[in-house]
């Protein structure tokens, strides 16, 4: 099976390496390049997951999971954060403010889908992770 996923990220690069991977393991990736229109396609398109970026345009990360988790349509919709800051302060302030759990940058490409995997109910996960074969190319 897949799943619908939504990536809010303003980074072209890790937007493009991120909606790669999802959609070579066989998900269904949406995107958005802000907060605010991030939020609201949580809402119109009800995707299966959420990975958001922290710092990002017209509405932070912080405001990001703060709308999606006082709105009873997104609520209970697994939010991952994307983030650089990898010290624990900041993973607390990440959980405290709503997300699910985190994923830190720079993005690995060979364990990101099994990690964004984690999150999502047994039947959702990609098909195409084995063990042995990691990578998009080595599954086909
Ligand atoms: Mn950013």
């Amino acid at each position: 099976m897949s799943a619908r996923i939504l990536v809010i990220e303003d980074n072209s690069a890790n937007m493009e390496l991120m909606c790669y991977l999802l959609h070579a393991y066989g998900h269904v990736v949406l995107s958005a390049s802000d907060g605010l229109v991030g939020c609201r396609m949580a809402r119109t398109e009800t995707p299966d997951l959420i990975i958001c970026d922290v710092h990002l345009p017209r509405l932070d990360g912080f405001g990001v999971v703060t709308e999606l988790k006082r709105d009873l349509c997104t609520a209970m919709v697994p939010a991952i954060a994307v983030t650089a800051q990898a010290m624990v302060g900041d993973r607390d302030k990440l959980m405290e403010a709503g997300f699910d759990g985190y994923i830190c940058k720079p993005i690995e490409p060979e364990i990101f889908v099994a990690q964004v995997d984690a999150y999502l109910p047994e039947s959702l996960r990609s098909t195409l992770h084995r063990p042995g074969m990691d990578s998009p190319a080595s599954a086909t």
